[in-house]
């Protein structure tokens, strides 16, 4: 059964078990543009307990410098290797573990922050920020429409929220996804993501229309995938038994803390109630939950 965090004897409890904190970004430590309450105070009282502090997220628009931009304009110092995004991710996956050749090129169905990552990997992207995508498609003029003259050195497409997506985009993603040798990757398959207070088509919802139409699955590199938890792992030596992971959504964050062999804590100031956790069978309940991620340190006061 979850345990409610309600009492400074608990989060001592959590202080003495546990070495790393793991912590989903949107919903946790901010809403949009808005810094949740004690944030900050709850970062600075781990960091003064030596704990390790890494951010995960399924955002894929923004690259990890992005990122480490963004914590600053909430005036929180975090470093690159602190933070783990979707698009990074998935680079990852694509150079590590599918080993694609750096001689290979990635198409990109998505946003800045998966070039961003595929280029500092050391592969060359085309589609992406590419302005020629806005144009519409004329595809009757066989010797113009870029449909026709697909490049030869690619080896993977990579979807992620694309806010312009359009029918140039999927068309260019499906040529390539016909081949059965090019690799299809997904940053995240978030169906929805809220923003002031209101639900976005996610990036799942992108790259569902892609799939469809190539009849394919794509690999998704974000949480829940147990190889974003074996990438962080490996690049800080972390043990999972004393690490938590912190989120604000069932079906990625506490997934991918349970299947990861971490604990979990789940705050209520994003996606989920506790009417949602009471529902779930007791396995799949995280290991605590709290009304927001400020009360660990409001808590000790
Ligand atoms: N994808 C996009 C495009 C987003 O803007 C967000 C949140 O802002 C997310 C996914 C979810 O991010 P997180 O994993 O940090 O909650
Ligand atoms: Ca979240």
């Amino acid at each position: 059964m979850s345990v409610k965090v309600t009492s400074k004897d608990q989060v001592e409890s959590i202080l003495s078990k546990y070495d790393t904190f793991l912590f989903d970004c949107d919903g946790v430590l901010w809403l949009g543009n808005t810094l949740l309450p004690k944030v900050m105070e709850t970062l600075n009282m781990l960091r003064s307990h030596n704990k390790k502090v890494i951010f995960v997220t399924n955002n894929s628009t923004k690259s990890r410098q992005d990122y480490v931009q963004k914590f600053d304009k909430f005036g929180l110092k975090v470093n690159k290797e602190e933070i783990f995004g979707s698009a990074y991710a998935s680079a990852i996956y694509i150079s590590e573990i599918l080993q694609l050749p750096k001689d290979k090129k990635v198409w990109i169905m998505g946003q800045k922050g998966i070039e961003t990552e595929l280029h500092e990997v050391g592969y060359e992207t085309l589609g992406g920020s590419d302005p020629k995508l806005n144009e519409t498609l004329d595809l009757d003029d066989k010797e113009n429409c870029p449909v026709y003259h697909l490049d030869p050195n690619v080896g993977a497409v990579v979807c992620g929220l694309e806010t312009n997506i359009n029918y140039h985009r999927m068309a260019m993603a499906l040529q390539y996804l016909q081949k059965p040798e090019v690799e299809f990757v997904a940053t995240n398959i978030d169906s929805t993501f809220p923003t002031h207070g209101l639900k976005m088509p996610g990036a799942g919802s992108c790259i569902e229309a892609v799939a469809f139409a190539a009849g394919r699955t794509p690999v998704s590199c974000g949480k829940p995938n147990p190889g974003m938890m074996d990438a962080i792992c490996k690049s800080h030596k972390i043990d999972r038994s004393r690490s938590i992971m912190v989120g604000d959504r069932l079906n990625t964050d506490m997934k991918f803390g349970r299947d990861g062999g971490l604990a979990t804590l789940l705050v209520l100031t994003g996606i989920e109630t506790v009417e949602n956790v009471k529902k779930l069978e007791e396995q799949e309940q995280p290991t605590y939950y709290a009304d927001k991620l400020g009360d660990l340190f409001e808590l000790l006061q």
